[in-house]
């Protein structure tokens, strides 16, 4: 109940919606009900049944003996007025004419409620879809493993547009169908109030029935789903993959991954629908049952002459008790497609719900310029259970090159991701200029770092945009400065369209040294003090490794860089190295001050030359 109040939370104002569709509603079923209503006099008219056959004026009613909510009886009235005055002919005419503007109107405003009930779903979709996209961009970076990736394109993707289901269809549930059931109750009840006492008593007998179909949808929406993201983030890993799959003749492999999923998700689908589709089925039987049994107790009465239904009223009750079932099994089938939508609705709320771990202190003061220096005091961290790094003591004075070296796994990235807090060390402080980070505000302390790794990521845009990178006003002088900087302008304008060049998804059409170039442009052009660079040359080949490295030379001028290097001989000439080995610092010093000392380093670059030779 909790989560369905907070889904309807995102309709608001619903009011807005609510009250019109209310109207329009309450219009729509007083006309559409008031159709069958009048079948009865109509037929009557036909058939020639009843008193007004014989003798048309022994039929006219005295309208004193007529309550005011008798409205049969007034129509029975009016008929029989206009047989008098118009003959048999001119009260078909009317009562044809009452028909059908009675059909009308009660379309026109079914129109209207529809279109208020489908812009409040839109509505609600738009407004849930912001609130789960904008939380997840503010959720830190441990949270978003592989497997969650799958689970958050599922949930905003797919899942969305399931909730929808519990918002317009309980509306559906407590004002449409309820509104429906009254106003042909409300006729029955006009035409013989014995016989729909009666037939109600069948109603709660269906009703369990079909409860008993729906009860176990629950549990398998939520194994749908969860069998759902999966397929998404298969999906999405092969994509991504595609080309290591090939090259690896992994693709039955991968297959079959997908393919398993795919067989669950079938069963599990296969299995709901097989309940989803019975209660159709069961409730047209159940509902023609109960119908036969209204006409034989009908019949029965009339037979006993126990009451003074004509055939005209009889045909009519009959024809709006099985419209009775219409809404009756609406309700019911709602509520089906409401379990599912509540389900995908927790799964939504639990991701809007979701709190980054890592947030701004109340009191986090903006850090405009970085004057003195980086200082790392006591800092460990660790993966769950896994120590990463221990202890660090560490001082990075401003305007060095500090290189970062050492074995694979010993910890470097993870000492590096703690400066634009992606990740916080569980114990031990660091400090910019003597502020501890976790008091800085995040985007003005990032503000201060640029940030180049190994993977090149590029948007599907155009270079210029890629640059420029969320910038707004910045010309096309400063992107192409930075871009000379970088080495790029040149392979640029030998592009199709220069900057407006699209880069494709993930700059799939540039090389992968021209990416990381247009990265390094990227960072220039932000021309922060600080700049943080993972292995940005490690994925590329030696000569465009050369152009990218002239560009890195070019960015680190005039600001204090942290490198990690997987190529030593290119932070030789580095103010300061630093030898990170199993989450401690073993060595720290110029790079000939480190060969001196003959040890990690030392070693390090021994096997590297040896490789090379
Ligand atoms: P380096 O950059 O020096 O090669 P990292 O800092 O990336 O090393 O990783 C240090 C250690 O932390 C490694 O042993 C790695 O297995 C582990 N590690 C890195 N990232 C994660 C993660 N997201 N979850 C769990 N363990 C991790
Ligand atoms: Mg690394």
């Amino acid at each position: 109940m909790k989560t369905y109040f907070r889904l309807l939370s995102f309709a608001r104002p619903i009011e807005k919606f609510a009250i019109p569709y209310i109207i329009f509603t309450l219009l729509y079923v007083v006309f559409s009900t008031s159709v069958l209503g009048l079948l009865g006099p109509l037929l009557n008219t036909l058939f020639h049944v009843g008193a007004s056959a014989c003798d048309p004026k022994a039929a006219v009613i005295d309208p004193k003996h007529l309550s005011t909510f008798d409205i049969s009886g007034w129509f029975k009235y009016y008929t029989n007025h206009f047989i008098v005055l118009y003959g048999e002919w001119g009260a078909l005419k009317f009562v044809c004419g009452v028909i059908v503007i009675a059909v009308f109107l009660g379309n026109i405003f079914r129109y209207l409620s529809q279109r208020i009930m489908e812009s409040l779903r839109i509505h609600t979709l738009l407004k849930i879809r912001k609130a789960v996209f904008d939380n997840v961009m503010q959720l830190h970076m441990g949270y978003f493993g592989n497997e969650r990736k799958g689970d958050i394109m599922s949930k905003i993707a797919s899942e969305v547009q399931t909730v929808q289901f519990s918002v317009t269809g309980t509306l559906q549930v407590v004002f449409k169908e309820p509104l429906l059931l009254i106003g042909y109750l409300t006729w029955l009840f006009i035409i013989s109030a014995k016989l729909t006492l009666i037939s109600l008593l069948i109603i709660p007998v269906a009703g369990f029935l079909i409860s008993r179909i729906v009860k176990k949808l629950r549990s398998q929406a939520i194994a749908a789903q969860n069998s759902y993201a999966n397929m998404i983030s298969y999906l999405d890993e092969a994509l991504s993959g595609i080309k290591i799959i090939k090259a690896f003749n992994a693709t039955d492999f991968i297959i079959k991954r997908f393919d398993d999923e795919n067989v669950r998700y079938s069963k599990i689908t296969r299995s709901m629908s097989k309940r989803q589709q019975l209660a159709s089925p069961v409730s047209e039987t159940l509902s023609v049952t109960m119908i036969s049994f209204v006409v034989l107790y009908g019949g029965y009465l009339i037979f006993n002459k126990r009451s003074d239904l004509d055939a005209g009223q009889f045909i009519a009750y009959i024809a709006l008790f099985s419209q009775l079932m219409r809404p009756a099994k609406a309700i019911g089938d709602a509520f089906s497609n409401i379990h599912s939508g509540l389900v995908a609705g927790e799964r939504i709320l639990a991701l809007i719900d979701e709190k980054p771990l890592i947030n701004d202190a109340p009191d986090a003061v903006v850090k405009r310029r970085f004057n003195e220096g980086i200082h790392f005091e006591n800092v460990s961290f660790a993966y769950d259970e896994k120590e990463v790094l221990k202890n660090v003591n560490l001082t990075l004075p401003k305007g060095k090159t500090i290189a970062l070296v050492g074995p694979s796994g010993g910890g470097k990235s993870t000492f590096m991701d703690m400066l634009p807090r992606f990740i916080e060390p569980q114990s031990g402080r660091i400090l910019v200029d003597d502020i501890d980070i976790q008091k800085i505000q995040t985007t003005s302390l990032r503000d201060l770092m640029g940030f180049v790794n190994q993977e090149s990521i590029l948007f599907n845009d155009t270079i210029f945009n890629n640059i420029a990178f969320g910038k707004t006003n910045v010309t096309k002088e400063q992107v192409e400065a930075a871009a000379r900087i970088a080495n790029a302008h040149n392979f640029i304008m030998e592009t199709e369209n220069g900057y407006d060049t699209n880069t494709g998804d993930r700059g799939t059409k540039l090389s992968g040294g021209q990416r990381q170039r247009i990265c390094i442009a990227r960072a220039v052009l932000s021309n922060p003090p600080i700049m943080l660079l993972d292995e940005a040359t490690s994925a590329l080949d030696t000569e465009s490794e050369k152009l990218v490295q002239d560009a890195l030379n070019n960015l680190m001028k005039n600001r204090t860089s942290l490198i990690i290097a997987h190529r030593l001989s290119t932070i030789q000439n580095a103010d300061m190295i630093i030898v990170l080995d199993k989450g401690t610092v073993a060595e720290q010093g110029t790079h000939l001050e480190l060969m001196q000392h003959n040890g990690l380093y030392k070693r390090l670059i021994d096997m590297q030359t040896f490789n090379a030779d």
